[in-house]
């Protein structure tokens, strides 16, 4: 497949469910944010997606964003982007650079490496927590029983812009009490962002509450590299 025909499609589908989820279960639909997920994908389907008058994108990798996204935003200055994946405090400076938010803040030396780079750049992004609602060991993420006292550190110690909440259940999982768990979480610590779902359970995520949901395959089309 050579065209990107299918993403204008593929995106005006999700946004009506999305919008019907939402209506359903009372909640405005312009506060759920989709957050096309490009990983993999070149730059002409980002620009696909923008030319359908999309504007808000995902990445799992800095070094991926920061090839991709430079070029894009020049031309689309109201172009967002959120880093959504693990991210290395030796590339912190790169992806404050090359992102709006930073959905994977999850550990003290991440969190403190971000507060210096923020007040030596100056510049504003949002941040969420990752939390691991299912305490896998091979997944990032603060532990839910961890999860206070870090959001209170990073907000009252490292004086972060944190915004709300991320969590990527376990595949083998039903991801609703996950979803609710996140909630909880954020709810406890009136954090009013939510990032949950994806392209199996994103209308489940905003039943449960979701402003972020994160998809890629079904917009985009499946990856070849099976691993993200
Ligand atoms: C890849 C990825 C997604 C999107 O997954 P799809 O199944 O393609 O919708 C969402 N969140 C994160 C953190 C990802 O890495």
């Amino acid at each position: 497949m050579t065209g990107f025909d299918h993403i204008p499609a593929n995106l005006s589908e999700i946004k009506t469910r999305i919008a019907a989820q939402a209506k359903a279960w009372s909640r405005a639909p312009e506060d759920v944010h989709l957050v096309a997920v490009s990983k993999t994908h070149p730059a002409a389907a980002v620009e696909a997606a923008l030319a359908a008058g999309h504007r808000l994108f995902g990445e799992n990798r800095v070094q991926e964003a920061a090839a991709k996204f430079p070029a894009l935003r020049a031309r689309y200055p109201d172009l967002k982007l959120h880093l959504i994946g693990p991210l290395q405090t030796n590339k912190i400076r790169q992806a404050i650079d090359t992102c709006d938010a930073i959905e994977s803040v999850d550990r003290d030396k991440l969190a403190q490496g971000i507060a210096a780079e923020l007040a030596k750049s100056g510049k504003r992004i949002d941040l969420f927590i990752q939390v691991n609602t299912g305490e896998e060991s091979q997944k990032a993420g603060i532990l839910p029983r961890e999860a206070g006292d870090f959001i209170r550190r990073c907000r009252d110690e490292y004086r972060l812009p944190v915004v709300g909440l991320m969590c990527i259940p376990p595949a083998e999982e039903h991801p609703a009490p996950h979803f609710a768990l996140l909630g909880e979480i954020a709810k406890r610590n009136r954090l009013a962002q939510l990032s949950m779902g994806m392209s199996g359970d994103y209308e489940l995520a905003v039943q449960l509450g979701a402003t972020h949901v994160r998809v890629g395959a079904a917009i985009f089309g499946a990856r070849e590299t099976k691993d993200r």
